[in-house]
């Protein structure tokens, strides 16, 4: 588990990541500082457990991105990770769960899936955009998810700006895709420390996105989206995953 990496210097995340953390004040999250150095994309989390046991390899274990190191984080790296999402549902989804993650580990996330699913009327962006403050309120009260009113509500908020995107375009996938001119760029990393936390790429998504009136979607959380929704293809070049996906390009 995460939890029991052990600590390096280079766990911790750049003063910038950390800066914009700090920023999310008031966040009824309990003990947000704690959680400092759990904040982690996928390739963080690689950089400290590059060592850990499961992550041994024999002759039968397939080469994997160093970060996916617990069972949960393998299911997620194996089967969706990267892999070209164009369903206006699975993007709603990972916009909501990027941005809840803002602050704590993805794995925190993972772990609360499928309350989130539940929670969330299993990410319909119509049903969200419709949450009043009564709503907002038990959701607040709900111990599954992430309970902090600013991600609560930029979620509700989100949900009517999607709304509003699809309208527009027809639909959010026409729309986001554009950012990365409809295919995935496919990078070739061979260290974690290579991969970027943002890019020019993220930064006009996320600059597009304030613009449109979402929230929670800072370039950093924008590329962590492109990453997991596969509009970039960040798979490390000796990970099996890597050569799956170039085919499905
Ligand atoms: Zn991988």
């Amino acid at each position: 588990m995460l939890h029991n990496v052990k600590r390096t210097d280079r766990l911790f995340t750049p003063v910038k990541k950390l800066m914009d953390a700090r920023s999310l004040k008031n966040l009824s999250d309990p003990k947000p500082l704690e959680c400092l150095s759990l904040i982690a994309r996928p390739w963080v989390r690689g950089r400290a457990s590059s060592n850990m046991p499961n992550q041994k390899r024999s002759s039968r274990t397939p080469t994997r991105c160093a970060w996916a190191c617990s069972d949960l984080a393998i299911g997620y790296h194996d089967k969706e990770w990267g892999v070209p999402a164009h369903g206006d549902g699975t993007l709603f989804e990972f916009l909501i769960l990027e941005g809840a993650q803002a602050g704590l580990s993805w794995e925190t996330i993972l772990n609360k899936r499928e309350n989130y699913r539940a929670a969330f009327d299993r990410f319909d962006p119509r049903a969200v955009a419709r949450y009043d403050r009564r709503k907002k309120q038990r959701l607040l009260n709900d111990a599954g998810i992430v309970r902090n009113r600013l991600k609560i509500d930029s979620a509700v908020k989100n949900a009517r700006a999607f709304l509003r995107v699809q309208k527009e375009f027809g639909s959010f996938d026409r729309y986001i895709w554009q950012f990365v001119g409809g295919k995935p760029r496919l990078n070739a990393w061979r260290l974690p420390r290579q991969v970027p936390a943002r890019t020019a790429e993220s930064d006009a998504m996320s600059k597009d996105l304030k613009k449109r009136g979402f929230n929670f979607v800072g370039s950093t959380i924008c590329y962590a989206f492109m990453q997991a929704v596969g509009m970039v293809n960040d798979h490390s070049v000796k990970c099996f995953r890597y050569k799956v996906l170039i085919s499905k390009r």
